[in-house]
C-alpha cells in the first residue's frame, strides 16, 4: 500500500521559489570587480532567474543541454545556478584556475553550447573556446562595456549578459520534471588522467542541501550571514548556494577579491557570522589579523574543508573567539559527508580531536576498507575510506569505468581510521596527487613533462608539506648521461605547460631514483629521503 501524501519532485527551483516567497527580504550581497557591493534579494534573484530562462531559450538551450560557467561567486552566478538547472539544462561550472588546455578539453567533453564568463576570464574563455566545436556563444557577465574590444572567436557569438537580460521576458513559471534529472556538472582533477565529470541531480543536490543545513552539518538558519570563500566553480561551493536560500540565510559573495584584506573587510562590513573555505585561506586570514591587530567584528564560526585543518589554526581562531570546524568530502560526494561536531562522548575530548575530519551526516555512510575487509572502528586500524548515499556519485559523465565496489560503495583514495565514536581521521592518500591550496596537481603529469625535457632521463614528483598551501610539489630528476641541467632550467620548463599553481617551486637533481622489484618507482622511499627532518 502506498502512503497518501502529496508527491512533489525534489527540484532545485523549489528552493528559490521558497526563498523568494518566505525570505524575500534576505538575499545576496556581491563584491563587483570595482570593489562596489551590490545587493539582490531572493525575490530579485528568482525573478531574474526566470528572465534568464528566457535568455537561455533564446540562445537555443534545451532540456538536458550543458551550459558552462567560468565565474567567481556572485549574484549573477547564483541566477545561472537556478535558471540553468531550473529549466532542466545542466549547470556546468568550470574552474578558471585550470590551464587553457584543460578548460578546452572539459568544454569539449561536456559539449557545452553556451559559456557564461566573468569579464576577467574572457581571454581564457576565448583561448579554450577555439577547441570546442559545440560552443555557439560566450556571454560576458556584465554590461556591454565589459566586453571591451573583443574579437569573437571564429564561429562564436559574444554577448553582454545585462543586454540579453534587459531584452528577455521572464518565463511565467518553473517547469516540473523528474527529480532524478541531471542538474549540475563539475569536473574533478582529483583522479588520474584527464579531469572527469561528476553529474549531480536535482534530488541529490536538494537532499545534500538539507544535510548542509542540519545543525551538525554546516548548520544554517535564517539569521545567518554566510560568506562562501569556497568558489561556486568547485563542488557547487559545498552546496551553500542551495542551502542558504533554503533557510533564508544571507550570502556574502566575495567575487575575485579573495585576499585576506578583502575577505576581512567583507566579513566585518557585512557582518558575517559564518565563513566557509579551505585551510590556506584561513591561515592567510589569521596571519593578516595577527599582523595588523584587526579583529573579527561579528564572525562566530569558520568551516574548513578540502585539506586537513591544522590544530594551530583551530587554536589561533579560538583566541579571536571564532570556532574553527572541519568537514570532509570530495567532488564525487557533493561534497559534505562528515563534519566534526561533538557527540555527548566527545564534548570534553582533547584539543586535537578538532583535527579529525568528523562523523557522518545522515544521508550518506562511510567505511574504511583494509586488506581483510572493513577495518574496526578502533582509531588505529587504517583502511581506504569508502562512501555511499543519496549524494554520492555512481559513475563519471561519459565514462564507462565502474567506480563502485560490487556492493555499491565508492572508494575515495583517502586512507584513514575511524574511532569508536565514529569520527574519521585521515592518515594518508592512495591517489598519486598533490593538493596545493585546494587545487589538485597530478604528480604523473609533472613527471611526464619533466621526462620530456631533453636533458632528463627520469623524473619523480612528490608532495612536500607546506605551511601555507598544505602541500607543494617537489620534482626530482635524473639527468641524461653527459647532461647537467640546472634545477631552474627544469622548473621554468613547466611554465605554460601546466596551471600556474602546478609549476613546482623546487626541483632536485639526483643520480638515481629508487625502484622496487617490479621496476615501480618507490615514492615511499623518496618521501623518506626528501622529507626526512633535517638533523
Ligand atoms: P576535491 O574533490 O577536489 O574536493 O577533493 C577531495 C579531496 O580533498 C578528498 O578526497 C581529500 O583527499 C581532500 N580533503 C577534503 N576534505 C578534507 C579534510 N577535511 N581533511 C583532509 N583532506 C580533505
Amino acid at each position: 500500500m502506498l502512503g497518501l501524501m502529496q508527491r512533489r519532485e525534489l527540484l532545485i527551483s523549489s528552493i528559490i521559489v521558497h526563498a523568494a516567497r518566505h525570505h524575500g527580504e534576505a538575499g545576496v550581497i556581491s563584491r563587483r570587480k570595482n570593489g562596489a557591493l551590490v545587493g539582490a534579494s531572493y525575490a530579485d534573484i528568482e525573478l531574474r532567474a526566470r528572465k534568464l530562462m528566457g535568455v537561455l531559450r533564446d540562445l537555443g538551450v534545451q532540456f538536458g543541454d550543458r551550459v558552462a560557467t567560468l565565474a567567481m561567486n556572485s549574484d549573477r552566478h547564483l541566477e545561472l545556478y537556478y535558471a540553468i538547472s531550473g529549466m532542466g539544462a545542466i549547470c556546468h561550472t568550470i574552474n578558471p584556475r585550470l590551464s587553457v588546455d584543460d578548460i578546452g578539453y572539459i568544454l569539449d567533453h561536456a559539449e557545452d553550447g553556451v559559456l557564461f564568463v566573468d569579464p576577467g576570464f574572457l581571454p581564457l574563455a576565448k583561448g579554450a573556446a577555439v577547441r570546442t566545436p559545440s560552443l555557439r556563444a560566450i556571454v560576458v557577465l556584465g554590461e556591454e562595456a565589459e566586453i571591451g574590444t573583443c574579437n569573437p572567436p571564429h564561429g562564436k557569438a559574444v554577448y553582454a549578459y545585462e543586454t540579453l537580460m534587459s531584452q528577455a521576458a521572464a518565463a511565467p513559471d518553473w517547469p516540473e520534471f523528474d527529480e532524478n534529472t541531471a542538474s549540475g556538472l563539475c569536473y574533478t582533477s582529483g583522479t588520474t588522467g584527464r579531469p572527469k565529470g561528476v553529474l549531480y541531480s536535482h534530488r541529490s543536490s536538494l537532499l545534500h542541501a538539507f544535510g548542509v543545513c542540519m545543525p551538525d552539518g554546516i548548520g544554517l538558519r535564517a539569521t545567518d550571514r554566510v560568506l562562501p570563500v569556497v568558489p561556486m566553480f568547485h563542488v557547487n561551493a559545498w552546496g551553500l548556494p542551495y542551502a542558504a536560500p533554503m533557510v533564508g540565510a544571507t550570502l556574502l559573495m566575495p567575487g575575485r577579491q579573495l585576499d585576506p584584506v578583502s575577505v576581512l573587510r567583507l566579513m566585518n562590513e557585512e557582518r558575517a557570522d559564518l565563513a566557509v573555505g579551505v585551510p590556506t585561506v584561513w591561515s592567510a586570514l589569521l596571519a593578516h589579523v595577527r599582523a595588523t591587530g584587526a579583529r573579527f567584528d561579528t564572525l562566530k564560526r569558520i568551516m574548513s574543508g578540502g585539506a586537513a585543518l591544522p590544530l594551530a589554526l583551530v587554536e589561533g581562531f579560538e583566541k579571536f573567539g571564532v570556532e574553527a570546524m572541519q568537514g570532509w568530502g570530495m567532488t564525487e560526494t557533493s561534497p559534505l559527508v562528515t563534519a566534526n561536531r561533538p557527540k555527548p562522548a566527545t564534548v570534553d575530548a582533547p584539543a586535537d580531536h578538532a583535527c579529525k575530519q568528523g562523523r557522518v551526516l545522515f544521508g550518506s555512510d562511510l567505511r574504511i576498507m583494509g586488506a581483510e575487509g572493513e577495518s574496526p572502528w578502533d582509531g588505529k586500524t587504517p583502511g581506504e575510506v569508502s562512501c555511499r548515499g543519496h549524494w554520492i556519485a555512481s559513475g563519471y559523465f561519459r565514462h564507462q569505468d565502474n567506480i563502485l565496489t560490487r556492493d555499491g560503495w565508492l572508494p575515495t583514495g583517502d586512507v584513514g581510521v575511524i574511532d569508536r565514536d565514529g569520527f574519521l581521521k585521515l592518515t594518508d592518500r592512495t591517489k598519486d596527487l598533490i593538493k596545493s591550496g585546494g587545487e589538485w596537481i597530478s604528480s604523473i603529469e609533472l613527471e611526464n613533462i619533466a621526462a620530456s625535457h631533453p636533458d632528463v632521463a627520469e623524473a619523480a614528483a612528490i608532495a612536500v608539506p607546506d605551511a601555507i598551501w598544505g602541500e607543494r610539489p617537489l620534482v626530482i630528476v635524473v639527468p641524461r648521461e653527459g647532461r647537467a641541467p640546472t634545477p631552474e632550467a627544469i622548473r621554468t620548463f613547466f611554465e605554460g605547460k601546466v596551471a600556474k599553481y602546478a609549476v613546482p617551486d623546487r626541483v632536485a637533481i639526483t643520480d638515481a631514483l629508487p625502484h622496487g622489484a617490479t621496476g615501480k618507482l618507490l615514492k615511499t622511499e623518496l618521501r623518506r629521503i626528501y622529507l626526512a627532518p633535517k638533523a
